[in-house]
């Protein structure tokens, strides 16, 4: 025996396990007259029963020797359950080897505390987080024996396993980002990149720059930096500033960054952080839509103009008409002047007729400038079926001369459409000329060309175009739209191409149909305009 041990062992394990609890317990060192353990424990279990801490007693081959009602309620057993089982029981099967390995230390540490996080099994099979102390005391017998306190503290963890999924979740997003963050300083230098920026297309060495430093159009755009920096002095977050840089091989490219302050505890101001994009791609496809666009604005002008060429002869007919008949009113007004007396009446009457035919040949005039005239797209809201009327009076004599009547069924109740009439009038020009020449060979019937106009349902206009002519044959119809396909001997092949390019522009869509009889039609579709309700 030896007494000194179990007055060590008696003192120390009560103060072991009251240092584990709580709140402060104290307790009697207790040493029966034999030395032994039994009353000690005894006087353990009175003290911890009720306390809301786990406590349990294992001996050298992991045996429960004691636990309290607390601890094994806990577990949802009763402490008679647990007691002479093994204590491996209430650990995860996963977990058994590292309990083995933490009873082991303990053995070989006497008197030392060991702390460890873990989780137990209920009886029930759920899990629940705990915080073991643990310490080995000798009995008085010299023998060892684990003495185990343990604290709940799932709350805790799962609210740790929580914020570090969470956290791992915004590194997974971050990470697989093409995008990559920086932090600037207070005095917007660089001091931090993400990591995965070499991944990404982020310039290298940028540490300790601004972003001034980093930008080559800084000195070509002097007052959108002016303004950055101020609103950077400001401290006021900034979003999707775009400017040009440079990636790792020197090549340029564009970014956009957004980014706000940040600030102490005590609000003093330490930087911005924010984030980068790459938005090469993007800008250069804006640029090329852009070039594109304004490509297919000259070529719808080239167009428009070689047709007002081709159209010529039937505009100077159009304008000679008024003209002539302006002559010839204005000798009759002279002739009823001269009368004696004057017939004031019938000079007025011819007045009249001079006015409507002059105004007739300004409006042909002021069509053809329209057409002529290079202008950008200008969209408005319209009404179709003025268009079509505008269109026609510009190709009547064309047809006039190849004997093609027109026949207009254009409904009255049209809602408007949105779009650049000069852009729409082309298009219907482009489909009535091929109407009236797909109709050249047509010697056995009458060449009728009908213009329609209708309201689809709510959401769309119909504008078609139909002929009795030749028709489209199969090879023709798949590439009617194609640039330069052409069945004519002096065909540029361009129309078609150019006016499915305008009324996509206009988000509608123009097709071609054989008719079930002869000829074909040709179909506009525009949706109608909605007035803006704000
Ligand atoms: P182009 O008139 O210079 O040939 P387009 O692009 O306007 O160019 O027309 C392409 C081709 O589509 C024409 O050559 C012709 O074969 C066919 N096409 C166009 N309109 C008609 C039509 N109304 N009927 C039959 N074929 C047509």
């Amino acid at each position: 025996m030896k007494p000194g041990r179990a007055a060590t062992f008696g003192k120390s394990a009560a103060q072991f396990l009251a240092g584990c609890v709580r709140q402060t317990v104290t307790v009697k060192p207790h040493i029966e007259p034999d030395g032994s353990l039994l009353e000690a424990v005894k006087q353990w279990q009175q003290v911890f029963e009720h306390n809301p801490v786990m406590y349990f007693m294992v001996d050298p081959a992991g045996t429960v020797i004691n636990v309290n009602t607390f601890g094994a309620a806990q577990l949802g057993y009763t402490a008679a359950e647990l007691i002479g089982r093994s204590v491996l029981d209430v650990f995860l099967e996963e977990d058994r080897a590292f309990v083995r390995a933490c009873v082991a230390l303990c053995l070989e540490t006497v008197d030392q505390s060991h702390t460890w996080e873990i989780r137990k099994v209920r009886k029930d099979g759920s899990v629940l987080w705990v915080r073991e102390n643990a310490k080995t005391m000798l009995r008085a017998d010299g023998g060892p024996i684990v003495l185990v306190a343990c604290e709940n503290i799932t709350e805790r963890k799962e609210a740790e396993n929580a914020l570090r999924e969470s956290e791992q979740r915004f590194r997974d997003y971050a990470e697989t980002a093409s995008d990559w963050f920086w932090e600037t300083g207070p005095d917007h230098r660089v001091t931090l990149i993400s990591e995965h920026s070499d991944t990404v297309a982020a310039p290298a060495g940028l540490i300790g720059l601004t972003r001034w430093d980093i930008a080559p159009d800084a000195d070509l755009e002097p007052e959108r930096w002016r303004q950055h920096r101020a609103a950077l002095d400001a401290h006021v977050p900034f979003r999707d500033l775009v400017y040009r840089s440079k990636d790792r091989s020197g090549q340029p490219i564009y970014v956009r960054t957004s980014g706000k302050p940040f600030f102490d505890a005590e609000g003093a101001f330490l930087g911005y952080r924010g984030v980068c994009t790459d938005v090469t791609a993007a800008i250069r496809a804006d640029q090329a839509e852009d070039a594109l666009r304004k490509a297919q604005v000259e070529l719808a002008h080239v167009t428009r103009v070689t047709t007002l060429g081709e159209l010529t002869a039937s505009i100077a007919h159009e304008i000679n008409q008024p003209l002539a008949a302006v002559i010839a009113n204005a000798d009759a007004c002279l002739t009823w002047l001269q009368r004696s007396p004057p017939d004031f009446k019938a000079a007025r009457r011819s007045v009249e007729w001079i006015i409507e035919d002059g105004t007739r040949a300004s409006d042909v005039i002021r069509r053809v400038r329209a057409l002529a005239k290079r202008s950008d797209i200008e969209m408005v809201p319209l009404d179709a079926n003025v268009v079509v009327r505008e269109a026609v009076a510009l190709v009547q004599r064309e047809m006039a001369s190849h004997a093609v009547s027109v026949r207009m069924e254009l409904s009255s109740a049209l809602p408007k459409i949105f779009g650049d009439r000069i852009q729409l009038q082309q298009v219907l020009i482009n489909l009535i000329k091929n109407g009236i020449e797909a109709m050249d060979g047509v010697h056995d019937r009458p060449r009728e060309l009908a213009i329609r106009s209708e309201a689809d349902d709510d959401e769309a206009v119909l504008v078609s175009v139909t002929d009795c002519g030749a028709g489209i044959c199969e090879q023709a119809i798949d590439r009617l739209f194609t640039p330069f396909f052409t069945t004519k001997s002096s065909g540029m092949g361009m129309g078609l191409s150019i006016c499915r390019s305008i009324i996509e522009v206009h988000g509608g869509r123009l097709s071609a149909v054989p008719n079930q009889g002869r000829g074909a039609t040709f179909q506009i579709t525009l949706p109608r305009h909605r007035e803006e309700t704000s």
